[in-house]
């Protein structure tokens, strides 16, 4: 479809998103500063949730040069238009009266010699690009949190005479919409300069399981880290990861980030997307070390990384070191030529959009630059239906939504409960998981807000009242009219999961009241269960084994969610088991499920009540199954794009535990053996109790 669809037209995007990650407190947001040209304040503020730096530089094309974009001239409105208008066309062009600066009137220079001429010219290349109503101010004048309130959930008969007001209100705006697509129609432009878009992620512990949502192969991501600190020394005050015994140590660190974004980008094209290390705080260590001190850093990581899967993403030969602190810092340079490199190199970089495509996506940018957030699916329809040039029929306007999301420009899930609305700015689900997964120092700081965020961190449970009480909030005020949506969206990307009920009297299913938010969960695992239940006598186990050494704490957060929404939640001596990657449920009344981090596994116990030869075949298999399956969703995920196939194979692969439940045998070794010895233990171990776990399928 998008071939056929290129077939009538097409134009190259150069959009570049720089998604800035690694451990808390390393001098990210440092970083983005002084790579936007903004000064780098004094004290520390950390960022909570994700940030986002849009429209503050770009790439020239054709010179490759790095432009800083003044945020006073800045206009979002502008760069829709500047990406269909301003970059267009030679021959209708050279019929308007030349003006200089013309393509640059979103992209001007900052730090040109001539800051009063500059000016002028602004206002002169504003009006010869003809746009006669006061678009450009709309944004400005209406606050975007005031624009997005607008009730647009009422009943169906008042949206639709709302969505016509709109419309006719659209049509006044005659002029610019004629004069694009008459360029539309002559097929020639061609953008001038590409956008960079900073992510600055912030980088504490319970943000781990959100930020994956918004990871995408199509990006750039640098990896910072502290460079006044060896890879081996310890961090002090840090939660580690779910499962992870090691001391936290920037090493380790790293390797979650570099596992993390190879989990959850899918590879279309090898070696994309590109990780590049930044060392900070040059500053620290004394000048005349510097030199050495970059050498061991970056062999430190070489080393690291020696026989990780992910090497050929990992950008090794530019080892960048600043002092993210210091405008004046000669290395900022060459970091920003490395970004320039690898942008320039990323095969989405100069992609071909259909041009059947650039009416919707104005008339959503549009909205999107005047705040608004999520339309219903009718005003997506609607918006598509007024185009002059092309309208999508209904199977091209399932493949736009799909395709752009894929794009990470919206949010689409074309499910039964999620297909009515569409998110037009995906940072609004940033702010709907910001609004409670989020760390300690950003809790708010009413008394009734503080009980609702202790109750979720101590039990990790909330109740649906709370999360909207939560976004009752005046900072989230956006979110409110959407929240049923929403609260299903959190459901859908398994952040909640439904706590299950049941009638003791009766064993039916009880409405539910409350919901696990597993990743808000910090403590770890202190009672005896383990020990006392889960023993060689009553229990059997596999492992799910990653390659990595750290694996991302979202996938065992999630398949945590996804075990709670099936199964119920098990207590034991007056305690809730659910702990940092860690969780027991009940099966039914002789089996107990247990699924818990340990290292680079998942492993999951089947626990009964009485003897391990008594567990009934058919559940060990139906559960294995069904985690398997839940597995292969949670890391497929983020790979729901219409034009590429599944072809990737799984992060992981299965073993099976010997009876001792503490060494463990891979799939394909134990189809071949049906006894092996375990070097541990020296002992013999059969093959049998891998039956189990496999029975034919009735
Ligand atoms: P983030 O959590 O990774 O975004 O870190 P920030 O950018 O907020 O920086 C954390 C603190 O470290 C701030 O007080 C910064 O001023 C400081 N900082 C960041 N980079 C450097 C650096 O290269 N040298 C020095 N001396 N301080 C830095
Ligand atoms: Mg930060």
């Amino acid at each position: 479809m998008l071939n056929k669809l290129l077939g009538s037209g097409s134009y190259e995007s150069f959009d570049m998103r720089c998604m800035v990650t690694g451990q808390f407190a390393v001098g990210k947001s440092s970083l983005v500063k002084l790579l936007v040209g903004d000064n780098v304040p004094e004290e520390r503020r950390p960022t909570d949730g994700i940030s986002l730096v849009e429209g503050r530089c770009g790439l020239d094309i054709e010179t490759r040069s790095w432009i800083m974009i003044d945020p006073a001239t800045y206009n979002a409105l502008d760069v829709v238009y500047n990406k269909v208008l301003m970059t267009s066309v030679e021959e209708d062009e050279s019929k308007q009266t030349k003006t200089p600066g013309k393509h640059e009137s979103d992209a001007k220079p900052v730090d040109s010699q001539n800051k009063e001429d500059n000016r002028s010219q602004k206002s002169e290349a504003t009006k010869s690009t003809a746009f006669p109503v006061n678009l450009s101010s709309e944004p400005s004048t209406q606050p975007p949190a005031a624009q997005s309130l607008s009730p647009q959930m009422s009943s169906g008969e008042s949206k639709k005479q709302q969505m016509k007001k709109k419309m006719t209100t659209k049509m006044t705006k005659k002029e610019i919409r004629k004069r694009m697509e008459k360029v539309l129609k002559s097929g020639k432009y061609k953008m001038k300069v590409g956008r960079l878009i900073f992510w600055d992620f912030g980088g504490q512990y319970v943000y781990y399981t959100t930020h994956q949502t918004f990871m995408t192969f199509r990006a750039l991501f640098l990896v910072v880290f502290d460079g006044s600190k060896r890879l081996n020394e310890e961090v002090l005050d840090v939660l580690c990861f779910p499962g992870q015994h090691m001391t936290p140590t920037p090493a380790v660190f790293l390797l979650h980030w570099v596992n993390s974004i190879l989990t959850y980008c899918k590879v279309v094209y090898a070696g994309i997307p590109k990780i590049l290390f930044v060392a900070t705080h040059k500053d620290k260590i004394p000048v005349e070390d510097v030199e050495t001190r970059r050498a061991l850093l970056y062999s430190d990581v070489e080393e690291l990384f020696k026989d990780h899967e992910g090497r050929d993403h990992l950008v090794l030969d530019k080892q960048i070191f600043v002092n993210a602190t210091d405008k004046a810092d000669q290395e900022i340079e060459a970091l920003k030529k490395a970004i320039t490199e690898l942008t320039f190199d990323h095969p989405c970089w100069g992609e071909k959009m259909p041009n059947a495509w650039v009416p919707l996506e104005l008339e959503m940018a549009e909205l999107v630059a005047a705040g608004k957030q999520i339309l219903s699916l009718e005003e997506v329809e609607e918006l598509n239906a007024i185009s002059k040039v092309s309208v999508l029929d209904l199977g091209q306007l399932q493949d736009f939504l799909h395709f752009q999301h894929s794009l990470g420009k919206i949010i689409y899930f074309d499910t039964q409960q999620l297909r009515d609305y569409v998110i037009i700015n995906p940072l609004l689900m940033v702010e709907v998981m910001r609004s409670f997964v989020t760390d300690k120092l950003f809790w708010p700081k009413k008394k009734r807000m503080q009980i609702i965020f202790r109750r979720m961190s101590d039990s990790g449970i909330i109740c649906r009242g709370d999360l909207y009480n939560i976004w009752e909030q005046k900072n989230f005020q956006a979110i409110l009219p959407y929240k049923e949506f929403l609260f299903n969206i959190l459901i859908h990307l398994d952040i909640l999961a439904e706590q299950r009920r049941y009638d003791t009297a009766t064993g039916s299913r009880l409405p539910v009241e409350n919901y696990f938010v597993p990743c808000m969960v910090t403590e770890r695992n202190t009672t005896s269960f383990m020990e006392n239940e889960c023993t060689p006598v009553r229990a059997i186990c596999l492992s799910f084994v990653f390659k990595g050494t750290v694996i991302p704490p979202a996938l065992p957060n999630r398949l945590i969610s996804a075990c709670l929404s099936m199964w119920t939640l098990k207590q034991y001596e007056g305690r809730k088991l659910l702990f940092s990657g860690f969780i027991v449920v009940s099966f039914d009344k002789a089996h107990d499920i247990v699924v818990c981090v340990e290292g680079n596994k998942i492993i999951l116990y089947i626990v009964h009540k009485t003897s391990a030869g008594l567990i009934v075949p058919d559940i060990a298999t139906g559960v294995k199954e069904c985690l398997v399956t839940t597995m292969e969703r949670i890391s497929d995920f983020y790979q729901s794009t219409i034009h590429v196939k599944r072809s990737q194979k799984l992060p992981f692969h299965i073993e099976y535990s010997c009876s001792e439940l503490k060494c463990f045998i891979s799939e394909e070794e134990i189809l071949q053996t049906n006894d092996w010895v375990c070097d541990e233990h020296n002992l013999t171990h059969r093959a049998g109790n891998s039956a189990v776990w496999n029975q034919e399928k009735v």
